[in-house]
Protein backbone atom coordinates (compact mmCIF):
# COMPACT_ATOMS: atom_id res chain seq x y z
CA UNK A 1 0.00 0.00 0.00
CA UNK A 2 1.17 3.42 -0.84
CA UNK A 3 2.51 5.65 2.24
CA UNK A 4 1.76 8.78 -0.17
CA UNK A 5 3.88 11.72 1.00
CA UNK A 6 2.58 15.79 -0.70
CA UNK A 7 4.80 18.77 -0.39
CA UNK A 8 5.04 20.04 2.91
CA UNK A 9 4.17 23.67 2.71
CA UNK A 10 3.08 26.12 -0.09
CA UNK A 11 1.71 29.43 -0.32
CA UNK A 12 -0.81 30.47 -2.71
CA UNK A 13 -1.96 33.76 -3.86
CA UNK A 14 -1.41 36.78 -5.99
CA UNK A 15 1.96 38.55 -5.37
CA UNK A 16 3.32 35.97 -2.74
CA UNK A 17 6.53 35.36 -4.79
CA UNK A 18 7.54 38.31 -2.61
CA UNK A 19 7.69 36.08 0.47
CA UNK A 20 10.36 34.03 -1.22
CA UNK A 21 13.42 36.49 0.82
CA UNK A 22 11.67 36.00 4.38
CA UNK A 23 11.46 32.58 3.46
CA UNK A 24 15.29 32.01 2.86
CA UNK A 25 15.74 34.04 5.52
CA UNK A 26 13.79 31.59 7.94
CA UNK A 27 15.85 28.65 6.49
CA UNK A 28 18.79 27.82 9.06
CA UNK A 29 21.95 26.10 7.15
CA UNK A 30 25.81 26.22 7.28
CA UNK A 31 26.09 27.70 4.15
CA UNK A 32 24.13 31.36 3.08
CA UNK A 33 24.18 30.63 -0.91
CA UNK A 34 21.39 29.88 -3.23
CA UNK A 35 21.20 28.06 -6.51
CA UNK A 36 18.10 29.79 -8.87
CA UNK A 37 17.20 28.04 -12.13
CA UNK A 38 15.24 30.10 -14.04
CA UNK A 39 13.16 29.84 -16.97
CA UNK A 40 15.16 31.27 -19.92
CA UNK A 41 11.66 33.09 -20.83
CA UNK A 42 12.24 35.98 -17.82
CA UNK A 43 15.84 36.65 -18.92
CA UNK A 44 15.84 40.66 -19.02
CA UNK A 45 12.55 40.29 -17.20
CA UNK A 46 11.02 42.39 -14.33
CA UNK A 47 11.09 39.60 -12.33
CA UNK A 48 14.48 38.60 -12.21
CA UNK A 49 14.81 42.23 -10.63
CA UNK A 50 12.59 41.38 -7.50
CA UNK A 51 14.63 38.36 -6.26
CA UNK A 52 16.63 38.31 -3.47
CA UNK A 53 19.16 37.08 -5.09
CA UNK A 54 23.03 38.25 -3.45
CA UNK A 55 26.66 38.20 -4.80
CA UNK A 56 26.87 34.92 -3.52
CA UNK A 57 24.04 32.80 -5.43
CA UNK A 58 24.24 31.88 -9.09
CA UNK A 59 21.51 32.13 -11.20
CA UNK A 60 21.58 29.57 -14.06
CA UNK A 61 19.16 30.32 -16.85
CA UNK A 62 17.52 27.23 -18.18
CA UNK A 63 16.86 26.34 -21.76
CA UNK A 64 13.28 25.10 -22.55
CA UNK A 65 13.90 24.61 -26.37
CA UNK A 66 14.28 20.76 -25.57
CA UNK A 67 12.71 18.92 -22.73
CA UNK A 68 15.35 17.80 -20.13
CA UNK A 69 17.74 15.22 -20.95
CA UNK A 70 19.78 13.45 -17.97
CA UNK A 71 23.08 14.65 -20.18
CA UNK A 72 21.98 18.42 -19.34
CA UNK A 73 21.31 17.46 -16.00
CA UNK A 74 24.89 16.25 -15.24
CA UNK A 75 26.12 19.20 -16.98
CA UNK A 76 24.40 21.65 -14.76
CA UNK A 77 25.39 19.50 -11.61
CA UNK A 78 29.35 19.47 -13.46
CA UNK A 79 29.13 23.94 -13.19
CA UNK A 80 28.19 23.56 -10.01
CA UNK A 81 30.99 21.18 -8.94
CA UNK A 82 33.55 23.61 -11.07
CA UNK A 83 32.22 26.57 -9.08
CA UNK A 84 32.45 24.52 -5.96
CA UNK A 85 28.82 25.36 -5.09
CA UNK A 86 27.49 21.89 -4.31
CA UNK A 87 26.04 22.76 -0.47
CA UNK A 88 23.88 25.64 -1.17
CA UNK A 89 21.05 27.05 1.12
CA UNK A 90 18.25 26.10 -1.17
CA UNK A 91 17.64 25.13 -4.66
CA UNK A 92 15.02 27.58 -6.08
CA UNK A 93 13.67 26.92 -9.47
CA UNK A 94 11.02 29.34 -11.15
CA UNK A 95 9.56 28.02 -14.50
CA UNK A 96 6.99 25.54 -16.17
CA UNK A 97 7.67 21.60 -15.52
CA UNK A 98 10.83 21.74 -17.53
CA UNK A 99 12.50 24.12 -15.17
CA UNK A 100 10.83 22.73 -11.87
CA UNK A 101 12.08 19.35 -12.89
CA UNK A 102 15.84 20.57 -13.31
CA UNK A 103 15.84 22.04 -9.85
CA UNK A 104 14.19 18.04 -8.47
CA UNK A 105 17.31 16.81 -10.22
CA UNK A 106 19.89 18.60 -9.35
CA UNK A 107 18.59 18.97 -5.55
CA UNK A 108 18.58 14.59 -5.60
CA UNK A 109 22.29 14.80 -7.55
CA UNK A 110 24.09 16.76 -5.19
CA UNK A 111 23.52 14.54 -2.31
CA UNK A 112 23.45 11.35 -4.12
CA UNK A 113 26.71 10.04 -6.28
CA UNK A 114 26.62 9.32 -10.00
CA UNK A 115 24.86 10.98 -12.84
CA UNK A 116 21.42 11.63 -13.81
CA UNK A 117 20.62 8.08 -15.75
CA UNK A 118 21.33 6.21 -12.24
CA UNK A 119 18.82 7.21 -10.91
CA UNK A 120 16.16 7.24 -13.14
CA UNK A 121 13.58 4.41 -12.00
CA UNK A 122 11.40 3.88 -8.96
CA UNK A 123 13.50 4.82 -5.23
CA UNK A 124 16.69 4.55 -6.26
CA UNK A 125 17.59 8.08 -4.87
CA UNK A 126 19.10 7.09 -1.11
CA UNK A 127 19.53 10.48 0.69
CA UNK A 128 17.92 13.05 1.73
CA UNK A 129 17.65 16.15 -1.32
CA UNK A 130 19.09 19.85 -0.87
CA UNK A 131 16.21 21.99 0.46
CA UNK A 132 14.25 23.19 -2.41
CA UNK A 133 11.56 25.42 -3.00
CA UNK A 134 9.44 25.59 -6.68
CA UNK A 135 7.65 28.49 -8.04
CA UNK A 136 5.39 27.60 -11.40
CA UNK A 137 5.46 30.02 -13.98
CA UNK A 138 2.51 27.71 -16.01
CA UNK A 139 0.24 25.73 -14.77
CA UNK A 140 -0.73 22.37 -15.90
CA UNK A 141 2.04 19.32 -15.52
CA UNK A 142 1.79 19.18 -11.59
CA UNK A 143 5.78 18.96 -11.44
CA UNK A 144 5.38 21.16 -8.44
CA UNK A 145 2.97 18.72 -6.67
CA UNK A 146 4.24 15.32 -8.37
CA UNK A 147 7.56 12.70 -6.95
CA UNK A 148 8.93 12.86 -10.31
CA UNK A 149 11.14 14.88 -12.66
CA UNK A 150 11.07 13.51 -15.74
CA UNK A 151 14.55 13.49 -17.83
CA UNK A 152 15.18 11.78 -21.43
CA UNK A 153 17.90 9.90 -21.92
CA UNK A 154 18.91 10.32 -25.20
CA UNK A 155 20.90 6.83 -25.19
CA UNK A 156 18.80 4.20 -24.35
CA UNK A 157 15.47 6.22 -25.50
CA UNK A 158 14.52 5.95 -21.72
CA UNK A 159 12.13 9.05 -20.51
CA UNK A 160 11.58 8.21 -16.75
CA UNK A 161 12.17 10.43 -13.99
CA UNK A 162 13.62 9.97 -10.38
CA UNK A 163 10.28 9.05 -8.66
CA UNK A 164 11.19 9.17 -5.16
CA UNK A 165 9.75 10.75 -1.72
CA UNK A 166 12.60 12.89 -1.85
CA UNK A 167 11.94 14.24 -5.30
CA UNK A 168 9.29 16.43 -3.62
CA UNK A 169 9.20 20.17 -3.17
CA UNK A 170 9.84 21.21 0.49
CA UNK A 171 8.32 24.76 -0.48
CA UNK A 172 6.22 25.59 -3.40
CA UNK A 173 5.21 29.45 -3.84
CA UNK A 174 2.11 29.42 -6.09
CA UNK A 175 1.81 33.26 -7.46
CA UNK A 176 -1.01 33.36 -10.55
CA UNK A 177 0.44 36.70 -11.48
CA UNK A 178 3.17 34.68 -12.80
CA UNK A 179 1.21 32.85 -15.66
CA UNK A 180 0.11 36.10 -16.79
CA UNK A 181 2.86 36.07 -19.78
CA UNK A 182 2.02 32.63 -21.32
CA UNK A 183 1.56 32.43 -24.96
CA UNK A 184 -2.39 31.12 -25.34
CA UNK A 185 -1.74 28.13 -27.39
CA UNK A 186 1.40 27.18 -24.63
CA UNK A 187 -1.68 27.94 -21.60
CA UNK A 188 -3.98 25.58 -23.41
CA UNK A 189 -1.73 22.81 -24.25
CA UNK A 190 0.11 22.87 -20.43
CA UNK A 191 -3.20 23.22 -18.29
CA UNK A 192 -4.49 20.30 -20.70
CA UNK A 193 -2.05 17.97 -19.34
CA UNK A 194 -4.00 18.31 -15.56
CA UNK A 195 -7.37 17.71 -17.01
CA UNK A 196 -5.74 14.32 -18.90
CA UNK A 197 -3.80 13.17 -16.38
CA UNK A 198 -7.37 13.14 -14.68
CA UNK A 199 -9.71 11.33 -16.85
CA UNK A 200 -6.60 8.95 -17.43
CA UNK A 201 -6.45 8.16 -13.51
CA UNK A 202 -9.99 7.98 -13.30
CA UNK A 203 -11.08 6.07 -16.08
CA UNK A 204 -8.50 3.26 -14.64
CA UNK A 205 -8.35 0.52 -12.63
CA UNK A 206 -6.04 0.85 -10.19
CA UNK A 207 -8.09 3.29 -8.07
CA UNK A 208 -7.55 4.92 -4.97
CA UNK A 209 -10.53 7.09 -3.31
CA UNK A 210 -7.75 10.19 -2.10
CA UNK A 211 -6.92 10.07 -6.22
CA UNK A 212 -10.49 9.79 -7.83
CA UNK A 213 -11.06 13.00 -4.80
CA UNK A 214 -7.83 15.35 -6.22
CA UNK A 215 -8.91 14.20 -9.64
CA UNK A 216 -12.49 14.95 -9.83
CA UNK A 217 -11.77 18.74 -8.34
CA UNK A 218 -8.63 19.26 -10.90
CA UNK A 219 -10.99 18.34 -13.60
CA UNK A 220 -14.28 20.74 -12.32
CA UNK A 221 -11.53 23.38 -12.04
CA UNK A 222 -10.26 22.93 -15.33
CA UNK A 223 -14.33 22.79 -16.99
CA UNK A 224 -14.85 26.05 -15.25
CA UNK A 225 -11.49 27.73 -16.76
CA UNK A 226 -11.77 26.11 -20.39
CA UNK A 227 -15.41 26.36 -20.80
CA UNK A 228 -15.20 30.03 -19.82
CA UNK A 229 -14.66 32.47 -22.45
CA UNK A 230 -11.67 33.65 -21.09
CA UNK A 231 -9.42 30.89 -20.16
CA UNK A 232 -6.59 33.11 -18.76
CA UNK A 233 -8.83 35.90 -16.91
CA UNK A 234 -7.24 36.57 -13.53
CA UNK A 235 -9.77 34.35 -11.60
CA UNK A 236 -9.21 31.53 -14.23
CA UNK A 237 -5.32 31.49 -14.14
CA UNK A 238 -5.89 31.18 -10.32
CA UNK A 239 -7.79 28.13 -10.76
CA UNK A 240 -5.43 26.48 -13.00
CA UNK A 241 -2.99 26.83 -10.27
CA UNK A 242 -4.84 24.59 -8.44
CA UNK A 243 -5.79 22.31 -10.41
CA UNK A 244 -2.46 21.72 -11.66
CA UNK A 245 -1.08 21.56 -8.25
CA UNK A 246 -4.40 19.21 -7.57
CA UNK A 247 -3.73 17.01 -10.77
CA UNK A 248 0.55 16.33 -9.56
CA UNK A 249 -1.26 15.30 -6.31
CA UNK A 250 -3.79 13.07 -7.77
CA UNK A 251 -1.23 11.45 -10.02
CA UNK A 252 0.86 10.52 -6.71
CA UNK A 253 -1.96 8.32 -6.01
CA UNK A 254 -2.92 6.64 -9.42
CA UNK A 255 -1.65 5.77 -12.80
CA UNK A 256 -2.62 7.80 -16.41
CA UNK A 257 -4.09 5.41 -19.05
CA UNK A 258 -3.51 5.01 -23.09
CA UNK A 259 -3.15 8.86 -24.02
CA UNK A 260 0.73 9.12 -21.68
CA UNK A 261 2.00 6.34 -23.14
CA UNK A 262 0.75 7.51 -27.25
CA UNK A 263 2.23 10.70 -26.37
CA UNK A 264 5.55 9.10 -24.84
CA UNK A 265 5.87 7.76 -28.17
CA UNK A 266 6.35 10.85 -29.94
CA UNK A 267 8.19 12.59 -27.94
CA UNK A 268 10.67 9.93 -28.03
CA UNK A 269 10.65 9.14 -31.44
CA UNK A 270 9.54 12.46 -33.19
CA UNK A 271 10.37 14.64 -30.25
CA UNK A 272 7.13 16.45 -29.74
CA UNK A 273 6.36 18.30 -26.77
CA UNK A 274 4.67 16.70 -23.35
CA UNK A 275 1.89 18.70 -23.53
CA UNK A 276 1.29 19.26 -27.25
CA UNK A 277 2.03 15.91 -27.60
CA UNK A 278 -1.03 14.62 -25.45
CA UNK A 279 -2.96 17.37 -27.02
CA UNK A 280 -2.35 15.97 -30.72
CA UNK A 281 -2.93 12.09 -29.26
CA UNK A 282 -6.26 13.60 -28.21
CA UNK A 283 -7.19 13.43 -32.01
CA UNK A 284 -7.36 9.97 -31.95
CA UNK A 285 -8.41 8.90 -28.41
CA UNK A 286 -12.29 8.60 -29.36
CA UNK A 287 -12.53 5.20 -29.51
CA UNK A 288 -10.86 5.33 -25.95
CA UNK A 289 -12.04 7.81 -23.98
CA UNK A 290 -15.99 8.86 -26.04
CA UNK A 291 -16.81 11.59 -23.82
CA UNK A 292 -13.67 13.18 -22.47
CA UNK A 293 -12.69 13.70 -26.61
CA UNK A 294 -15.68 15.07 -27.12
CA UNK A 295 -15.13 17.66 -24.24
CA UNK A 296 -11.62 18.28 -25.09
CA UNK A 297 -12.66 19.27 -28.39
CA UNK A 298 -15.54 21.32 -27.34
CA UNK A 299 -13.08 23.10 -24.95
CA UNK A 300 -10.30 23.55 -27.94
CA UNK A 301 -12.95 25.09 -30.15
CA UNK A 302 -14.20 27.21 -27.57
CA UNK A 303 -10.94 29.17 -27.08
CA UNK A 304 -10.33 29.04 -30.63
CA UNK A 305 -6.96 26.84 -30.14
CA UNK A 306 -5.45 24.60 -33.03
CA UNK A 307 -4.62 21.03 -32.05
CA UNK A 308 -1.78 20.12 -34.89
CA UNK A 309 -3.01 17.17 -37.01
CA UNK A 310 -1.21 14.69 -39.23
CA UNK A 311 2.42 14.63 -37.40
CA UNK A 312 2.05 10.80 -37.80
CA UNK A 313 0.53 10.01 -40.55
CA UNK A 314 2.37 9.67 -42.91
CA UNK A 315 5.94 7.99 -41.54
CA UNK A 316 8.21 4.63 -42.94
CA UNK A 317 7.67 1.39 -41.22
CA UNK A 318 10.94 1.60 -39.28
CA UNK A 319 9.21 4.67 -37.77
CA UNK A 320 5.71 3.18 -37.03
CA UNK A 321 7.54 0.58 -35.01
CA UNK A 322 9.72 2.67 -33.27
CA UNK A 323 6.68 4.26 -32.49
CA UNK A 324 4.94 1.19 -31.70
CA UNK A 325 8.28 0.04 -29.05
CA UNK A 326 8.24 3.76 -27.30
CA UNK A 327 4.21 3.10 -26.90
CA UNK A 328 4.12 -0.11 -25.65
CA UNK A 329 6.86 -0.05 -23.34
CA UNK A 330 4.54 1.63 -20.96
CA UNK A 331 2.99 -1.57 -19.54
CA UNK A 332 1.77 0.35 -16.15
CA UNK A 333 -0.66 2.75 -17.81
CA UNK A 334 -1.92 0.76 -20.61
CA UNK A 335 -2.82 -1.94 -18.43
CA UNK A 336 -4.20 0.31 -15.80
CA UNK A 337 -6.25 1.37 -19.03
CA UNK A 338 -7.08 -2.06 -21.03
CA UNK A 339 -5.92 -4.56 -18.62
CA UNK A 340 -2.91 -6.98 -18.43
CA UNK A 341 -3.46 -8.65 -21.73
CA UNK A 342 -3.48 -4.85 -23.48
CA UNK A 343 -1.32 -6.09 -26.13
CA UNK A 344 -3.95 -8.14 -27.68
CA UNK A 345 -5.66 -4.52 -28.12
CA UNK A 346 -2.97 -2.49 -29.15
CA UNK A 347 -1.34 -4.90 -31.81
CA UNK A 348 0.97 -3.07 -34.20
CA UNK A 349 -1.96 -2.93 -36.42
CA UNK A 350 -3.66 -1.14 -34.09
CA UNK A 351 -1.39 0.92 -32.90
CA UNK A 352 -0.30 2.31 -36.17
CA UNK A 353 -3.82 3.06 -37.19
CA UNK A 354 -4.04 4.92 -34.25
CA UNK A 355 -1.02 7.58 -34.66
CA UNK A 356 -1.90 7.81 -38.53
CA UNK A 357 -5.70 9.28 -36.74
CA UNK A 358 -3.82 12.00 -35.27
P1 LIG B 1 7.99 24.04 -20.25
O1 LIG B 1 8.58 24.17 -18.93
O2 LIG B 1 8.60 23.08 -21.22
O3 LIG B 1 7.86 25.47 -20.95
C1 LIG B 1 7.16 25.62 -22.17
C2 LIG B 1 7.38 27.00 -22.75
O4 LIG B 1 6.68 27.99 -21.98
C3 LIG B 1 8.84 27.44 -22.77
O5 LIG B 1 9.10 28.05 -23.99
C4 LIG B 1 8.93 28.43 -21.61
O6 LIG B 1 9.95 29.37 -21.83
C5 LIG B 1 7.56 29.08 -21.67
N1 LIG B 1 7.09 29.70 -20.43
C6 LIG B 1 7.04 29.18 -19.18
N2 LIG B 1 6.48 30.05 -18.32
C7 LIG B 1 6.21 31.17 -19.03
C8 LIG B 1 5.62 32.43 -18.71
N3 LIG B 1 5.17 32.70 -17.48
N4 LIG B 1 5.50 33.35 -19.69
C9 LIG B 1 5.90 33.07 -20.96
N5 LIG B 1 6.45 31.90 -21.33
C10 LIG B 1 6.60 30.95 -20.37
O7 LIG B 1 6.43 23.65 -20.19
P2 LIG B 1 5.49 22.72 -19.38
O8 LIG B 1 4.46 22.29 -20.36
O9 LIG B 1 5.06 23.36 -18.11
O10 LIG B 1 6.39 21.49 -18.95
C11 LIG B 1 6.67 20.41 -19.78
C12 LIG B 1 7.70 19.56 -19.07
O11 LIG B 1 7.14 19.04 -17.86
C13 LIG B 1 8.17 18.35 -19.87
O12 LIG B 1 9.57 18.29 -19.80
C14 LIG B 1 7.53 17.17 -19.17
O13 LIG B 1 8.27 15.99 -19.29
C15 LIG B 1 7.47 17.66 -17.75
N6 LIG B 1 6.44 17.02 -16.93
C16 LIG B 1 6.77 16.72 -15.64
C17 LIG B 1 5.85 16.12 -14.80
C18 LIG B 1 6.23 15.78 -13.39
O14 LIG B 1 5.40 15.26 -12.65
N7 LIG B 1 7.44 16.03 -12.97
C19 LIG B 1 4.56 15.84 -15.26
C20 LIG B 1 4.24 16.17 -16.58
C21 LIG B 1 5.18 16.77 -17.40
ZN1 LIG C 1 1.46 14.63 -18.45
Amino acid sequence: MNNSKNVLNYMFGKGAISNLASILDQKESKNDYVIYYIDEYFKGKTLVDKLPIKDDDRLVFTQTKDEPKTTYIDELKEQLIDANKCEPKAIVAIGGGATLDIGKAIANLLTNPGKAEDYQGWDLVKNPAIYKIGIPTLSGTGAEGSRTCVMTNAKSGLKLGMNSDFTIYNQLILDPDLTKTVPKDQYFYTGMDTYIHCIESLNGTYRNAIGDAYANQAISLCRDVFLSDDMMSDENREKLMVASYLGGCAIANSFVGVIHPFSAGLSVVLGTHHCIGNCITMNAMEEFYPDEYKEFMDMAEKQGVVIPHGIASNLDNETYQKLYNATVIHEKPLSNALGEDFKNILTFEKVVEVFKRM
